[in-house]
Formats: C-alpha cells, structure tokens, sequence
C-alpha cells in the first residue's frame, strides 16, 4: 500500500516539534534525517524545473528552426520557378534569334545560309536527283531608278512571293541576294521541273505588279537551271545554274536555260 507522505510528514513535524521528545537521542537523529529530506526535496524540484525549462527551450528552438526551414524552402521554391521562367524565355529569345538569323528581313523569306544548310542536309541525305533554279530579276535596277528603291522593295518581295506560289511544293524558294532567289527542287522529274519554270517565266511575264494600283510595273525574270550530275559538289551544283543564268541573260532575258 501507497504510504500518506503528506500525513507521515505532518508527524514527523508534530514529534520534532513536542517538547516531550526534546533531548532524546532519536528527536536528533529524526532531525537529521528531517533536514536531510527537505534538503533532497529542494534539489529535485530544481531539477524539475531545470529539466521543464530545458524542454521548453527544446521545443522553441524546434519551431524557430522549423519555421526558418519553411521560410528557406519557400524562397528555395520561389527562385527555382523564377529560374525556369527565365529558362523558358531565354529558350523563346534563342529560338526567335535562331528564326530570324534564316529569314530575309525584307521577304520574310529563308536567306541564303538557310538555302546553304538545307543544300547541305538534301545533299548528305539524297543529292541524285537535286535540281537547283537561280532566278534573277531582269533589269531591276531600271525600276529602282523609275520608282525609286521602296516601291523597288515592294516589287522584289511580290515577285518572291509569286515564284513562291508558282513553284508550291515542287521546291524550296530562298532569296539569295540582291534581286536574286535560288529554288531547290528536290526528287521531282527533271522533266516536271522544266516545265514548272517555263510556267513561271510566264506568269512573272505576265503579272502586274501594281500594289492596289498605286503604279503598274511590269518585269520578267530569267533562270539558269542544273541538275545533279556525278561527282558535283554544292558549288560545281550552283556554279552551273549561274553560268546558266548568265547565258538566259545574254540571250534575251525573259527565259530559262539548262545548264
Ligand atoms: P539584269 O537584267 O542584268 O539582271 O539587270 P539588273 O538591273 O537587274 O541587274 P543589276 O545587277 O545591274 O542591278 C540589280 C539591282 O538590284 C541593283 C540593286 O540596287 C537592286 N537591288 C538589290 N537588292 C535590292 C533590294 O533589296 N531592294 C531594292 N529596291 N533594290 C535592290
Ligand atoms: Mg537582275
Ligand atoms: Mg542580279
């Protein structure tokens, strides 16, 4: 059985207080131990207090260190979704820049160093059967000089335009330079590409090009054609259309030539 501390201790305090027992040799030896106990009694409740002290400063430092850790993971969130958004733009930017490095500015055409990358894909994946036309506009400068240079920008990006549409999916319009486009046909007949390019001398022959009737210019082109043959490169390939070219113009103008 549990004894009454309380009670037990209420005596112990009634016989040292008696004045009966004062003098008798066990009144010492209960004081001693009285004194002894108490003595006992105080260090265990300053350890106690100690102890709840010490955990409540455990647990504090838990929460203070919880909350600064959620505090980071947040600010870690936030600069990671910061980091993948400027990522993403930076991919966007790069892409942008990469398109507008392949475009004409004025046409909105591919340039020539698209042309030169596609030439050299086609020419690693198949070149048998490659068919290159270069396209020069015939007398251009006449028309700069009569109309001056923007309705010359007009007239130029029309007429990419319309080889553009002429040509379709037979082949690959570029501009070139200057008033030159370079169209690659690629696994098309021979003979349908000859006949696609007589079609679009007319056609060109035949346009006005009149920008809602603020002027009418009329123009023609001329085309030097070569097909691919054994052992050409991309630049015997291209030399070839170019003298081409030249010949179309030396004889006439306004016509396409093989090479
Ligand atoms: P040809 O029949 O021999 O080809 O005669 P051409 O006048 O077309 O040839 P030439 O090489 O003498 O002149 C080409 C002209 O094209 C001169 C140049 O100013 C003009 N040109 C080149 N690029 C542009 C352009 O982007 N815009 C305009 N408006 N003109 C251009
Ligand atoms: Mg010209
Ligand atoms: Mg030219």
């Amino acid at each position: 059985m549990k004894p009454d501390i309380k009670a037990l201790e209420q005596k112990v305090i009634d016989v040292l207080a008696n004045e009966a027992y004062q003098g008798h040799p066990l009144h010492d030896v209960l004081n001693e131990l009285w004194d002894y106990n108490q003595s006992q009694w105080a260090r265990m409740e300053h350890m106690i207090r100690l102890s709840d002290s010490y955990q409540d400063m455990i647990i504090q430092r838990e929460k203070t260190l919880g909350e600064r850790f959620d505090k980071h993971l947040r600010q870690l969130e936030k600069i990671t979704r910061i980091s993948d958004r400027y990522q993403t733009a930076l991919r966007e930017a790069n892409l942008e820049l990469e398109q507008a490095s392949y475009a004409d500015a004025l046409t909105g055409l591919p340039n020539r160093r698209k042309m030169l990358r596609r030439l050299k894909s086609e020419f690693e994946m198949c070149r048998q059967g490659i068919c290159l036309a270069m396209i020069d506009i015939d007398h251009f400068k006449t028309i700069n000089d009569a109309y001056g240079h923007l309705v010359g920008d007009d007239v130029l990006v029309s007429v990419g335009n319309l080889i553009e549409r002429t040509v379709g999916e037979l082949g690959h319009i570029s501009r070139w330079g200057g008033e030159e486009f370079l169209v690659i046909f690629s696994q098309v007949e021979q003979a349908q590409v000859e006949q696609c390019l007589r079609h679009l001398t007319k056609v060109i022959r035949e346009a006005h090009f009149d920008n809602g009737e603020a002027y009418d210019i009329r123009t023609t082109i001329s085309i030097g054609m070569s097909h691919y043959q054994a052992d050409d490169s991309i630049d015997s390939l291209i030399t070839r259309a170019d003298n081409a070219l030249y010949k179309a113009k030396n004889s006439g103008r306004d016509r396409f030539v093989i090479g």
